[in-house]
C-alpha cells in the first residue's frame, strides 16, 4: 500500500496550526501574538482584523466571523481542543510498556472477583 498522490500529503498552501500550537494560543497572549504579527496585516483578509483562534484562520468581515464561529466545523475544532493531547506515556501503555495503569488494574481485579462470588 502505497501513497496514491504524494503531493496531496505535502502541499502547505493551505496549512493551518497544529492543534498543539493552537493549544498553545488559548494559552499564552504572547505565543498567539507572535503568530498573528508573523505576517504583515495588509496580506491579511480584513487587514487581519478577525481571527478565529481555534482555527486559526482569518477572515474578512465580522459577519463572516460570526457566522464562521456558530457553524459545524468551528464548533468541531473547539471539541478537539477540549481533549487531552496524546502522550508518550499512552503510546507506551497501549503497546503494553510503562507503569501508566498498574494500579487500576489491581482494583479491578478485585472488583471482578466479587462479583463472581456474588453470582
Ligand atoms: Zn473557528
Amino acid at each position: 500500500m502505497g501513497v496514491e498522490n504524494k503531493r496531496t500529503l505535502t502541499k502547505t498552501r493551505r496549512k493551518t496550526r497544529d492543534l498543539d500550537q493552537i493549544k498553545a494560543d488559548l494559552l499564552s497572549p504572547k505565543h498567539l501574538s507572535q503568530h498573528k504579527n508573523a505576517t504583515p496585516k495588509e496580506y491579511l483578509p480584513g487587514l487581519g482584523r478577525w481571527y478565529c483562534v481555534e482555527c486559526a484562520k482569518w477572515y474578512d468581515t465580522e459577519a463572516n466571523l460570526v457566522v464562521h464561529r456558530k457553524g459545524k466545523p468551528h464548533k468541531r475544532r473547539v471539541k478537539q481542543l477540549r481533549e487531552k493531547p496524546y502522550t508518550q506515556k499512552e503510546a507506551e501503555a497501549a503497546i503494553g510498556l510503562g507503569t501508566l495503569n498498574e494500579e487500576p488494574s489491581k482494583a479491578d481485579q478485585g472488583a471482578e472477583n466479587e462479583i463472581e462470588m456474588a453470582t
